[in-house]
């Protein structure tokens, strides 16, 4: 009689304990403070006038903690052009990012957008301003045309033909069964690594960003779509200012500027040709990618 009871007990008792976790999650994100006031709302459009970007002695710490960027962290990114930002796992490259979009504030030092401290910037501006291409960018099931229209649903046929030609998507397109009314994703037809991102491209470039915040895909890209993607980022940033983590040093050899961190520091920058010189650990990072002999 008692067996079949206690089981049920020990049970109940386990699902409990999951609901208290939840509970304790939800009530750390409920007591989270609230975003900056926004004004105008997000998702609007920009207007793609290129912009620059500037850290003037920034500290950053997630907790109580170590701070993750220190070293009172400066740097610059000019206006236009492509500039890299690489290093070692962990070294602080993508809280680079969310600081930029102010996810998160620095406890020390400026961040300047456009000349114009991130502060300063209504937050729905700031956001207009920025397009984020995340690392394997997954693709919405839906058609292929709500995935580029998300966030821009106001984009005109011949702007879409024309984030299409820039991503080199346009090839693509032709082939699909239905065109841009093809049914993508795990519902549809399947997209490889590289056009994933090409199109989270194709979606960010028609938000008009002025400046392109791109995580390069860590997946395996075939030679092909690896070629494909370095000529679409040099192409996007004749246009606007695109800042691009690179996992692959080979993405970025032809960048204006390439910074190294590590650690949450800045460690060295220049172009390709000055770092092999100049730094050892960017020359041992493109000696372990066959881009230098070692
Ligand atoms: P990767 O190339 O692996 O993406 P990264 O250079 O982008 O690395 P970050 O993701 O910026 O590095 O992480 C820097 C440090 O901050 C790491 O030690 C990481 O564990 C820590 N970190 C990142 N995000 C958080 C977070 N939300 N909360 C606490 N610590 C974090």
């Amino acid at each position: 009689y008692l067996v079949a009871p206690i089981g049920q007990l020990i049970q109940s008792l386990t699902q409990l304990q999951v609901a208290m976790a939840a509970i304790t999650r939800i009530q750390e994100v409920t007591a989270l403070d609230s975003e900056p006031e926004t004004h105008g709302g997000p998702g609007r459009a920009g207007d793609r006038t290129p912009v620059g970007v500037r850290f003037d002695g920034v500290v950053f710490r997630y907790g109580e903690d170590r701070p993750v960027v220190h070293d009172r962290v400066s740097f610059e990114v000019a206006a236009g052009g492509m500039t890299a930002l690489v290093g070692p796992s962990g070294a602080g490259k993508s809280t680079v990012f969310g600081l930029i979009e102010r996810f998160y504030e620095p406890q020390a030092g400026t961040i300047l957008v456009g000349g114009r401290d991130i502060r300063e910037w209504p937050l729905g501006e700031l956001r207009a301003a920025l397009g984020y291409v995340e690392q394997d960018a997954p693709v919405l099931a839906g058609t292929f045309r709500e995935n580029l229209v998300f966030g821009a649903p106001e984009a005109t046929e011949e702007e879409i033909a024309r984030a299409l030609a820039r991503t080199r998507l346009d090839g693509l397109v032709e082939r699909l069964p239905s065109g841009l009314e093809t049914l993508v994703g795990h519902r549809g037809v399947l997209l490889s690594g590289g056009e994933r991102q090409r199109v989270a491209i194709a979606r960010a470039l028609l938000r008009r960003p002025s400046l392109l915040l791109l995580d390069e895909a860590t997946s395996q890209l075939d030679a092909v779509n690896e070629l494909r993607l370095r000529e679409v980022v040099a192409e996007v940033a004749r246009e606007t200012t695109v800042l691009v983590i690179a996992h692959r040093l080979s993405t970025v050899t032809g960048a204006d500027r390439i910074i190294v961190m590590e650690a949450g520091g800045v460690r060295a920058s220049g172009t390709h040709e000055e770092l092999v010189e100049s730094d050892d650990l960017y020359r041992e990072l493109a000696a372990t990618q066959f881009l230098v002999s070692s």
